[in-house]
């Protein structure tokens, strides 16, 4: 079984795959946080996220040590992230071992889980389960400005609101990858519903395209639509 969560920043896809995975015995793999790593590694070097050479660089000598940082949790780091995600070669250098996880997840797991911006689309087009997860700007800088205060991050709430507005850009503006629901993804707007709620939904969702799974395939001659 493999879910694919996509979505904005801050809309609440890393609660819900958690939850995803803890119901449904799956592993779990936040793919946002590769590219965090990737571009706190070139800042810590002195370096240009923006830069393609220095950033590809990095990804490709990404190790699983390397993800293991608070600091990757950061507003910076998250900006970082946006910069070197919209370098195609930064993308490639980690595709492998995304689509690896998803095809082989640890032993004993019943499949994966993985939240980014492009796994419906690009990492497993093939996922049976595809969501769109995602709530009004407002909701989310709010969401993202509560977390930073509770970690005693000295923000204000207008700046957290104007740094997402130009994350979700260069989210939803490059060429590659760029983000975009599934064509078949279910959407999920969180900007109203808490995380019991969103899990609710997200299980309702799974549970029928499981039961739809198990349908005999649609007869063709009984087929209304012919065109
Ligand atoms: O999800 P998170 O906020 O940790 O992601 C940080 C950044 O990494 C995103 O703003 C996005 O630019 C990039 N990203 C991506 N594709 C993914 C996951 C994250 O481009 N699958």
């Amino acid at each position: 079984m493999i879910i694919a969560i996509d979505g904005p920043a801050a809309a609440g896809k890393g609660t819900l795959a958690r939850a995803l995975a803890e119901r449904l015995n799956l592993a779990y793999l936040d793919t946002g946080l590769l590219y965090r790593a990737t571009g706190w590694a070139v800042l810590r070097a002195g370096g240009d996220p923006a830069d393609p050479a220095a950033a590809e660089a990095a990804a490709r000598a990404l190790s699983a040590d390397a993800l293991d940082n608070p600091d990757l949790r950061g507003e910076e780091a998250g900006a970082a992230a946006s910069k070197v995600a919209a370098i195609p070669a930064v993308r490639a250098a980690l595709l492998d071992f995304q689509r690896a996880f998803a095809a082989a997840p640890p032993p004993g797991r019943d499949g994966a889980v993985l939240d980014g911006r492009d796994i419906g689309t690009v990492v497993c087009p093939e996922a049976e389960y595809k969501l769109f997860v995602t709530a009004r700007l407002e909701t989310r800088a709010h969401r993202r400005f509560l977390e930073l205060r509770d970690k005693g991050v000295d923000v204000i709430e207008s700046r957290v609101l104007h740094d997402m507005v130009d994350r979700d850009a260069r989210d939803s503006s490059r060429s590659v990858a760029p983000l975009v629901p599934a064509a078949n993804a279910f959407v999920l707007d969180t900007s109203d519903l808490g995380a019991t709620d969103a899990l609710a939904a997200a299980l309702a969702y799974v549970h029928q395209r499981q039961g739809r799974a198990g349908e005999a395939p649609a007869d063709p001659d009984t087929d209304d639509d012919v065109s």
